[in-house]
């Protein structure tokens, strides 16, 4: 079996990942500072932040999102997560074509999951409403990601 967070240790590459709430930007220098200690991870009450590739934390929205507590960076003593970092987050949600409503199924589990009301259904004519997100509105939490029934929501790294 191939493990691919140890391979691309070895060629010194890091897949892209979606670093917990106020992480410094860019990537580098947020792991130039993390001394991947797990104690951000260990302060989610959500338990969103999870240990990615090479040993660094990144946030796993499949049961649940963000709620933007911030205990992650308190507990971030080297302040590779800092609350100074705006905004806290930069992704925003991406739909797949797996999406129901696509499909002509009237579904919109995802707007209901979604605080921020980043996430609407227009009425369209000749056909069930579809998910049009408003990406300035996303927070990024990614609280539609584990509503959706067939897994069509990610929150992917900005790129
Ligand atoms: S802000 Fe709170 S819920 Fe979000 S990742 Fe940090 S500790 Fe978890
Ligand atoms: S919950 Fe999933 S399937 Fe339903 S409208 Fe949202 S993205 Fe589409
Ligand atoms: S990531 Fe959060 S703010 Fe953005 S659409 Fe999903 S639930 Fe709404």
């Amino acid at each position: 079996m191939v493990d691919l967070n140890r391979r691309s240790l070895f060629r010194g590459r890091r897949a892209p990942a979606l670093r917990p709430p106020w992480a410094r930007r860019p990537d580098e220098a947020f792991t130039d500072a993390c001394t991947r200690c797990g104690d951000c991870q260990r302060a989610c009450p959500e338990g969103v932040v999870v240990v990615a590739d090479g040993g660094f934390p990144a946030l796993d929205f499949r049961q649940r999102g963000c709620t933007f507590c911030g205990a992650c960076a308190q507990a971030c003593t080297p302040l590779a997560l800092d609350r100074r970092v705006e905004p806290a987050i930069t992704a925003v949600a991406v739909i797949a074509d797996n999406c129901l409503a696509r499909r002509q199924v009237d579904c919109r589990v995802c707007g209901d999951a979604c605080e921020a009301r980043a996430l609407r259904f227009p009425p369209r004519r000749g056909g069930v409403p579809l998910p049009v997100l408003d990406v300035e509105a996303c927070t990024g939490c990614g609280a539609c990601v584990g509503s959706c029934p067939v897994q069509a929501i990610r929150v992917p790294p900005a790129a």
